[in-house]
């Protein structure tokens, strides 16, 4: 029916040339100048309503877009006689943005003399890489004798959500001291995301012969104004180096840390708090304790320690409100690149010995050219029976063999049994 429409002026145009023709036929010139000027006319008329629109897509027909990001349809060109007809224009688009896949967007233009009909595939894909969090080191370090404790990892992606459940973990061996996890995650869309951790084994030296008859005085829970530098004047004049064990210490004896570093003995971290119901709350507060304190010690002498000695140590039984904080501790520590060192010899000076001669008697007793002799004492606030005690222990110690080191690398690790 449009296109009997259509056609209908073309009709109209051809009838009324006819009816022109037939009347003037009788002058020649004016019937073919008739003739010529309708047949424009009529080619005019024709052209105008045969013209078609131009009707195209903007931008490519395919196109391809990533998940979950915003999408906009590049659009069409509709016009008719240089009118613009897209209102004209009937889109039809069932993409889903979120959801990936193959989709069309058909573009449907209806006109006088027929339809035309566009379409676009619009790919909605996903190509961002799926990220892999590592918890704890990448550099990890523990000793050869422990079992490796997974610190932990977790996966996401942009569409997949949490897919830590498709982590693979493989285990590269670089050399006997050396290996490299490789954590390996895929995404729905199959891409990947490698990432590695790097396990360093060190030896425990638990048993170092050449350190049997060695003396390792340990002095805990210090610095103190009146106590700490009577003991570091007494191993100055003996020419004895010792290892202090501290806790946090205050601006004014801030030169005690320093002066224990440059008269050569070794300093270790005992915690910055010693409160066990704090420190032994959670593995996290306890490292906190340990970092805090490192820090201060390198502020102060622009030295880090790899040791420490725990509160009340490794086999106390004070933290057992946290059950199993201690079995953990001992090897988060190590494996966080600490030794810990307990003792085999106690002086007593914190508890049952009650003068110089106990002290003394408690620490000669025990000493043995068999093993190396770490001896735990104290140099907190008035503590001045080991004071007293000191000279005459190092004297006994020299004139029967013996010889002084601070703790250092070599220095065997003398540990307790953990008992929670
Ligand atoms: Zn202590």
């Amino acid at each position: 029916m449009e296109r009997l429409i259509g056609f209908s002026p073309i009709i109209l145009s051809v009838l009324l040339s006819i009816i022109v023709c037939i009347l003037i036929r009788k002058n020649k010139k004016v019937f073919l100048a008739s003739l010529i000027i309708l047949t424009l006319v009529n080619i005019a008329i024709a052209l105008y309503i045969f013209e078609k629109p131009i009707f195209s897509l903007i931008g490519d027909e395919k196109i391809e877009v990533a998940v979950k990001t915003n999408f906009s349809d590049p659009g069409f060109n509709a016009t008719l006689h240089g009118k613009d007809i897209k209102e004209k224009v009937l889109v039809n688009s069932k993409v889903d943005i979120n959801k990936i896949g193959e989709y069309n967007i058909t573009y449907k233009l209806e006109y006088l003399l027929g339809e035309k009909i566009l379409s676009r595939k619009v790919l909605v894909t996903d190509k961002e890489k799926p990220e892999i969090i590592l918890n704890g080191d990448i550099d990890y370090i523990m000793y050869s004798n422990v079992k490796y404790n997974e610190p932990g990892y977790s996966a996401k992606d942009n569409y997949d959500g949490d897919i830590t459940n498709k982590v693979t973990v493989a285990k590269e061996e670089i050399s006997d001291k050396k290996y490299k996890l490789i954590y390996t995650v895929n995404d729905s869309s199959g891409n990947q995301t490698i990432c590695e951790r790097t396990v360093t084994l060190i030896e425990p030296s638990k048993v170092n012969p050449s350190k049997n008859g060695v003396i390792y005085l340990t002095f805990d829970d210090g610095p103190s104004a009146n106590t700490t530098p009577k003991i570091l004047d007494i191993l100055k004049k003996q020419n004895v180096k010792a290892t202090f064990f501290i806790l946090n210490y205050s601006s004014a004896n801030e030169y005690l840390v320093k002066r224990i570093v440059d008269e050569g003995h070794s300093i270790g971290i005992h915690g910055y708090s010693h409160n066990y119901k704090e420190i032994y709350t959670s593995e996290k507060n306890y490292l906190e304790n340990l970092d805090k304190l490192q820090e201060k010690i390198k502020k102060t002498t622009g030295v880090t320690t790899n040791i420490t000695r725990f509160p009340g140590g490794s086999s106390n039984t004070v933290s057992k409100f946290n059950k199993g904080i201690m079995t953990r501790l001992t090897k988060l520590v190590e494996a966080k690149g600490y030794k810990y060192y307990d003792w085999n010899i106690e002086s007593g000076d914190s508890g049952g010995a009650k003068t110089k001669e106990d002290v003394y008697n408690n620490v000669i007793k025990y000493l043995s050219k068999k093993k190396a002799n770490v001896v735990l004492m104290h140099d907190f606030s008035s503590n001045n029976k080991t004071i007293n005690a000191l000279n005459d222990i190092i004297n006994y110690g020299k004139n029967n063999g013996y010889t002084f080191e601070a703790i250092n690398d070599e220095t065997p690790t003398i540990h307790h049994r953990v008992n929670n």
